[in-house]
């Protein structure tokens, strides 16, 4: 049996005829840019978030690079940023002319550590970006509480997230704002690129409405250099029906991720740690071994996809070379990057793969 880490193909199967409706229905409307299927979409997700406002971008990246913006992040700022996290998270605030300004996670979680945040606070620091990785919600109540003491802002980095729920309330409004992704294999995904930012506050809402304009409020009347940045209406239209889906996708996601958790339990693989108050959305199922690339290589010999992330943390990334960290500088990360692998999941998998996977892992675990 032959199972692919992801297949898309197979979530556009499910929701053809809806799909093809949206599309069909969004090109006749002869809105291409903006429009009534953007704005539905943002009130609906809006609705779902628990969220004053949702302002639809044109990707994830663009999503926090425009939070930030809104939130008055620029040169000489620092922004705190997990030390695990794709690397969007840093760039964003680059793109800013800030500095990212890395803290380890907790090693159960996979999640920044609140407790090693305060020390990375100096008077440049402007906002803590938390990441809800691999579909967990970040421990939010003490980093609310830092922020609160010391004066910051909090965006949150939601691209894995979609629906995850902190004590009982879904992400969304939190923090100042939260940033969302829909590319293709997040959780909820369009058939292309697009994101999309959620808050509460008016403020932000309006700076960010202005920013993905060409930072213009009235057609060429142009306010402040602002961006390209929005959200296609043809997208938004496959959103919304893929919205509606959401919890169900979630909830297979989950009832996959339980049956790894009790049929891995005896494999000495690392599991994924759920605290008590986290409801996770399992974009991601994390295993960890220190025979990672030897478990990986077995997989795939018995037709497993699997995938890693993310193999190199954005510190030792070239891109990042100026910045001159080391090898060692965060440890954690490091560690992670080294032994973390990921086991397919998604909603349109079938029980008998989800079987065939524990199996070969199982199997492979013993060899190795
Ligand atoms: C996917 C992702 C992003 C970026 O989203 P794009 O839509 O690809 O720009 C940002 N942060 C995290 C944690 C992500 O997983």
């Amino acid at each position: 049996m032959n199972i692919p880490f992801l297949d898309l193909g197979a979530a556009y199967r499910e929701l053809q005829s809806e799909i093809d409706a949206a599309v069909a229905r969004s090109m006749a409307s002869g809105y291409y840019i903006g429009g009534t299927e953007v704005e539905s979409f943002e009130e609906e997700f809006a609705t779902y978030c628990g969220s004053t406002y949702a302002l639809g971008v044109a990707n994830g990246l663009d999503a926090l690079h425009l939070a930030l913006r809104a939130m008055d992040v620029g040169p000489g700022d620092e922004v705190i940023v997990p030390s695990n996290t794709y690397i969007a998270t840093w760039l964003a605030v680059s793109q800013c002319g800030a500095t990212p300004v890395p803290v380890e996670p907790d090693a159960r979680t996979y999640n920044i550590d609140p407790a090693l945040i305060e020390a990375a606070i100096t008077p440049r620091t402007k906002v803590i970006l938390p990441v809800h990785l691999y579909g967990q919600p970040a421990d939010m109540d003490p980093i609310l509480v830092i922020a609160r003491k010391h004066g910051l802002r909090v965006l949150e980095d939601g691209a894995q997230a979609h629906g995850a729920r902190y004590k009982g309330k879904r992400l969304g409004a939190h923090g100042d704002a939260v940033a969302w992704s829909f590319y293709p294999g997040k959780n909820l995904g369009a058939m292309g690129d697009g994101g999309t930012v959620t808050t509460n506050d008016p403020q932000i809402a309006d700076r960010i409405r202005v920013l993905r304009n060409y930072g213009s409020r009235v057609k060429y009347v142009n306010e402040v250099q602002g961006y390209n940045s929005r959200l296609d209406p043809l997208q938004a239209a496959i959103l919304r029906v893929k919205l509606a889906k959401l919890d169900e996708w979630n909830a297979r996601r989950n009832a996959i991720a339980q049956r790894y958790q009790q049929g891995l339990v005896d494999t000495g693989l690392t599991l994924p740690h759920v605290p008590e108050w986290a409801e996770p959305v399992w974009h991601l199922y994390v295993v960890q071994s220190p025979q990672r690339d030897a478990l990986q290589q077995a997989l795939t010999e018995h037709g497993v996809g699997s995938l890693i992330h993310y193999p190199i943390p954005p510190h030792l990334q070239q891109a990042y070379s100026t910045a001159g960290w080391a090898q060692g500088a965060f440890p954690l990360a490091e560690r992670m990057a080294s032994q973390v692998l990921s086991l397919p999941i998604g909603p349109q998998m079938q029980p008998d793969q989800v079987g065939a996977v524990m199996a070969a892992a199982a199997k492979v675990v013993e060899v190795a």
